[in-house]
C-alpha cells in the first residue's frame, strides 16, 4: 500500500527541487536531505518527506505505472462536462462558464450558485466543480491519517463535545511513545505520507514534549506532519516547525465575529486569525475553515469564509459540517442537510480551482455517500483515522462519527476502492 508515488529529482534550484513522475513534472521544498539529480524521493504537499532507494522505488514504480494512466483515463471520462439540462438560467451559466475556465467569481455570484434551489443547477454545478478540479488539479487525492491523541481541552467551543465544561465525557490522553507506535504502525506497515496530530488544547502536553515527538517522529518514520492541537504560545510554533512540522489544520470556525463570539466564550477571532497570519508567516501549509451550518449562520456568512480562507491564501480547506452533540449548548440545534454541504464544497471549487478540498469525517458521517458525492462535486482530499480503537470513541466531539467503529485495514480498503472506481490516485504529487 502507498500513498505516494515515488518521483525522480530532475534538477535542484538551492532547496527547490523539480521531480519528475512518469513524465509528470511538479515542485517541491527540500528542508531535510542532501539530494542529488536522480535521487528518488516521496513528495507530499509541496514538501520532500523522504528520500528512498533507488531499487525499491523502481520497484513501487513498476507496480504504479499502468494504474498511473489507467486512473487518469477513468478520471477524465467521469469528469467531462456536458450540458444536458435545457432552460438553464442564462446567468446562472455564465458564472459557470466562467469559472470552468478558471476565472474567479464574485461574492455575489458565489450566493447565487448556494442559494439555488433547482435541483438542474445543482446538478450542473457540481459537475462543473468535478470538472475543474480535474482541468487544473488532476486525479491526485490526498490521504492523510489523523491520530487524535488527547480529548482534554481547555477551551469552552459550545458546539464541541469535548469543551471543557463536559463533565460527563471520559478524558484520555495518549503518552508519546504511544503516539510514536501508531506513527510508527501508519508510516510503516500502511504507508502514510501525511500525519495529522490532533488534540484538545491539552495544557498536559507541554510545548517541549511535543517538540522533541515532532522530532522523533521525523527521525524514526519520514511523513508529513500537520499539527491540529489550538492555540499556544506563538514561540512553539516556530519551534515545531523547526523540528520538522510543515503543516497546521488550524480552523477559524466561522469568520462573522458575532457568531464567533457567541460561540466561544473563551476566545477572539482577532486572535484565531493572528494565529493563521503567524502559521503563515513562519512557512506552514495551512489547513483551515469553519463550520457549515452553524445556528444562526447564514449563506453569505458560508460565502465570506470561503472568501476569507482563499484571501488567507489557505493550501487545503477544510470546511465540516456542524453536528450538534447533546452535551453541549447547542444541542437543540439542527444539523444542516447533506445536500446543502455538497453544494457549498462545489461553489468552494468555483471558487479556488487550485486549493486542496478535503472531505471531513463529519461530512462522511451525515451520509454513507458523501465521499464520493463530494469527490465527485469538486474535493479532492480525505483523513483516515489511526486513533486506536480504545479511544477514538472517547473523542467525542460529535456524536455517530464514521469511522469509529471500523479499523484502519477496513479504512484503507475502503477508501482504495472508492479512488479506484473514480480515477482517483491515493497520491500527493504536491505543487
Ligand atoms: N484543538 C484544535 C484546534 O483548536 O484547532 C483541534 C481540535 S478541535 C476538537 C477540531 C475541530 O473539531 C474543530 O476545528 C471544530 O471545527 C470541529 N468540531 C468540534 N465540534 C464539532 C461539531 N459539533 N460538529 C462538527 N465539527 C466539530
Amino acid at each position: 500500500m502507498c500513498y505516494a508515488i515515488p518521483g525522480n529529482v530532475k534538477s535542484i534550484a538551492n532547496n527547490l527541487i523539480t521531480i519528475d513522475y512518469f513524465g509528470e513534472e511538479r515542485k517541491a521544498r527540500n528542508d531535510f536531505y542532501n539530494l542529488r539529480v536522480g535521487d528518488y524521493v516521496y513528495a507530499q504537499g509541496g514538501f520532500v518527506v523522504q528520500k528512498i532507494d533507488e531499487k525499491d522505488a523502481e520497484e513501487i514504480l513498476d507496480t504504479w505505472k499502468e494504474l498511473f494512466f489507467e486512473l487518469k483515463e477513468t478520471d477524465v471520462r467521469l469528469s467531462k462536462l456536458y450540458n444536458d439540462k435545457p432552460n438553464l438560467d442564462k446567468n446562472f451559466l455564465k458564472i459557470i462558464d466562467r469559472a470552468t475556465y478558471g476565472k474567479s467569481i464574485s461574492r455575489q455570484e458565489a450566493l447565487r450558485l448556494l442559494l439555488s434551489e433547482d435541483p438542474d443547477e445543482t446538478d450542473v454545478l457540481h459537475k462543473s466543480a468535478n470538472f475543474i478540479r480535474q482541468k487544473f488539479l488532476g486525479n491526485a487525492c490526498c490521504v492523510h491519517g489523523i491520530i487524535e491523541f488527547s480529548n482534554i481541552c481547555n477551551c469552552l467551543c459550545t458546539y464541541c463535545g469535548i469543551n471543557s465544561a463536559n463533565t460527563s465525557l471520559k478524558r484520555f490522553s495518549l503518552d508519546h511513545k504511544e503516539i510514536l507506535d501508531v506513527v510508527a504502525d501508519a508510516v510503516k506497515r500502511f504507508g502514510f505520507k501525511g500525519i495529522v496530530l490532533q488534540s484538545g488544547e491539552d495544557p498536559s502536553h507541554k510545548s517541549e514534549d511535543i517538540i522533541d515527538l515532532v522530532k522523533k517522529i521525523r527521525e524514526n518514520s519520514p511523513v508529513f506532519i500537520f499539527l491540529s492541537i489550538g492555540e499556544r504560545e506563538e514561540a512553539f510554533y516556530q519551534r515545531a516547525f523547526d523540528a520538522g512540522a510543515r503543516a497546521v489544520l488550524f480552523r477559524f470556525e466561522t469568520s462573522d465575529q458575532n457568531l464567533y463570539s457567541k460561540l466561544h466564550p473563551h476566545s477572539s477571532l482577532r486572535e484565531r486569525i493572528r494565529y493563521l497570519e503567524l502559521f503563515k508567516d513562519i512557512g506552514y501549509i495551512i489547513a483551515t475553515g469553519s463550520l457549515i451550518g452553524l445556528p444562526g449562520q447564514k449563506a453569505e456568512s458560508v460565502i465570506n469564509d470561503f472568501m476569507f480562507a482563499k484571501d488567507l491564501g489557505c493550501d487545503m480547506y477544510s470546511f465540516g459540517t456542524f453536528i450538534p452533540h447533546p452535551d453541549t449548548p447547542l444541542s437543540s440545534h439542527d444539523a444542516p442537510n447533506t445536500e446543502y454541504v455538497l453544494k457549498a464544497l462545489s461553489v468552494l471549487r468555483l471558487i479556488d480551482p487550485y486549493g486542496k478540498i478535503l472531505v471531513t469525517t463529519a461530512l462522511e458521517s451525515q451520509n454513507p455517500q458523501a465521499r464520493r458525492l463530494a469527490l465527485m462535486g469538486g474535493a479532492n482530499s480525505i483523513m483516515l483515522n489511526l486513533t486506536p480503537k480504545d479511544y477514538v470513541g472517547l473523542y467525542d466531539i460529535y456524536p455517530h462519527r464514521a469511522t469509529v467503529d471500523v479499523s484502519v485495514e477496513y479504512q484503507i480498503e475502503d477508501a482504495l476502492q472508492l479512488l479506484k472506481s473514480i480515477g482517483r490516485a491515493p497520491t500527493d504529487l504536491g505543487i
